[in-house]
């Protein structure tokens, strides 16, 4: 350890603090480094019609390598970055760089599919937000309908009227915009109908529960009426065995993400599945299934 590690490290420890604390600490002080040293990457997970098997879609999601902890899941960092307002930043690299990487698959002749972004309260709120949508899809020459945004009902209803001016411009630009989490937070169907969404994510934690669970089966089926009602597309997010997906599909569920068809991808192999996709249709599993 040299001399200034040393002095963080004396920072850090102080009596009464427990694990978590001290890496929280560690986290906040190293984030500030993270971009700058290439340290943050992202992840692609697919998403799926799951009537065809086709890929139609994808969520890029944040992961940090940080030399001495390793792998940090955002689970572990977002919130710290929330909080000390480094979400911006890292946001606005994860946005550049979802849409420098879609374009430059495209100019290889690969047929892309639109990938979300997640974007936090303070991301939202953010004066310069649109701006800066409107510079990255200039500077990656990007098409407005391959970035979609991810919002949660929290963020959405934070400034709900300053929401629908925001998001109102960016349906305008010709972005794809999204409910995610759908369920859990504080939701308003009359938003839900006054917005420019186009699809509403169905939170995992309902699906997770769904096969023994029956308000969970009672929840999913009124959120994907409420969608289709509502002339929305519903993504349901989360599933992870095929019990989960029949039942999904058994109510009209078409869009759907999880480890069973996918776990987040490296972005290399996202790319192979793209190509892979194309050249044969669908996702094997998918389509046998639906044989039967
Ligand atoms: P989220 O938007 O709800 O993302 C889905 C999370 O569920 C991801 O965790 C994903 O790896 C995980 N997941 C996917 N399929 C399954 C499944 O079948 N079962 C289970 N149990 N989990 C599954 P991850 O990558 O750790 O991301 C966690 C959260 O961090 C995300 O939740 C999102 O809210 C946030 N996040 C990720 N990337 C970004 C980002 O670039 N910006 C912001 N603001 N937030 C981000
Ligand atoms: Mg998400
Ligand atoms: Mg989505």
């Amino acid at each position: 350890h040299s001399k200034k590690d040393g002095r963080n490290t004396y920072h850090f420890f102080r009596p009464g603090m427990n694990a978590i604390t001290v890496k929280r600490l560690f986290i906040e002080s190293h984030l500030h480094q993270a971009l700058k040293e290439n340290e943050i990457f992202l992840n692609f997970q697919p998403k799926f019609d799951m009537v065809t098997g086709e890929v139609c879609g994808a969520e890029a999601l944040v992961r940090w390598h940080e030399p001495s902890l390793g792998l940090v899941h955002p689970s572990e960092f977002v919130p710290v970055a929330q909080s000390c307002g480094l979400i911006v930043p890292i946001g606005q690299w994860v946005l550049h760089e979802t849409c420098r990487q879609l374009q430059a698959w495209r100019n290889e002749g690969i047929d892309i599919v639109p990938v979300a972004v997640n974007i936090s309260t303070v991301e939202l709120c953010n004066k310069k937000f649109l701006e800066s949508i409107i510079e990255i899809l200039d500077d990656t020459g990007l098409e407005a309908h391959f970035l979609e945004l991810e919002f949660t009902e929290s963020s959405l209803m934070h400034d709900a009227k300053a929401s629908l001016t925001m998001l109102e411009s960016l349906h305008q630009l010709g972005l794809t915009l999204t409910i995610d989490n759908f369920g859990v937070g504080p939701s308003s169907i009359s938003y839900l109908q006054r917005f420019p969404i186009d699809t509403v994510n169905i939170d995992q934690s309902f699906v997770h529960d769904m096969p023994h669970d029956a308000d969970a089966i009672t929840i999913v089926k009124a959120i994907i009426q409420l969608a289709k009602t509502l002339d929305l597309r519903v993504t349901a997010k989360g599933i992870e065995t095929r019990e989960h997906y029949k039942l999904l599909l058994s109510q009209q569920c078409e869009g759907g993400q999880g480890f069973l068809f996918s776990p987040p991808l490296a972005a290399d192999d996202f790319r192979k599945f793209l190509v892979r996709d194309k050249m044969h249709g669908s996702i094997g599993f998918i389509a046998q299934n639906n044989r039967k």
